[in-house]
């Protein structure tokens, strides 16, 4: 994965495995190659942003300049300026239901919900190399 701000190659990398048993078991490896290694599960939140301004995805609302629409109540006022209680009913401007519009389970409305993309070739490259020469590949040591 690359640092989304700077560009550069950060120390993650993201794998999408099939949900199995077998590969609920990579939680537990600590170590790979002699490396220290960490898995996690995707924080999906980390994703494409949402604006806090006009609900809209993939822009900050520091440069929004659409009209304001409420995560609470749907209606055009700031989220912060909401007058909504909490014993009201929340809905959602984008499909009018009744959750919050930041709410992650919105159905096909929220890119969110998508399935992530699958990784990037060289990325897997990378690995399979890796892999090869964790197993100590006798090509590669003849070589060496
Ligand atoms: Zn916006
Ligand atoms: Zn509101
Ligand atoms: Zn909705």
């Amino acid at each position: 994965m690359t640092n989304r701000k700077t560009g550069l190659p950060m120390p993650l990398f993201l794998l999408s495995l099939p949900k199995t048993e077998d590969n609920k078991n990579i939680h537990h490896i600590s170590e790979l190659c002699n490396m220290k290694i960490k898995v996690e599960p995707l924080n999906r939140k980390t994703g494409p942003a949402q604006c806090f301004r006009c609900q809209g995805f993939f822009h900050s609302s520091r440069f929004c300049t659409r009209n304001p629409k409420c995560a609470k109540c749907g209606k055009p006022h700031l989220t912060r300026d909401c007058k909504k209680t909490a014993a009201e009913e929340p809905v959602c401007c984008h499909c009018q239901g009744n959750h919050p519009a930041n709410f992650l389970g919105i159905p096909k409305k929220n890119p969110l919900n998508k399935p992530p993309p699958p990784p990037k070739v060289n990325a897997w490259e990378e690995r399979i190399k890796r892999r090869k020469r964790c197993r100590g590949d006798p090509g590669a040591e003849q070589a060496a």
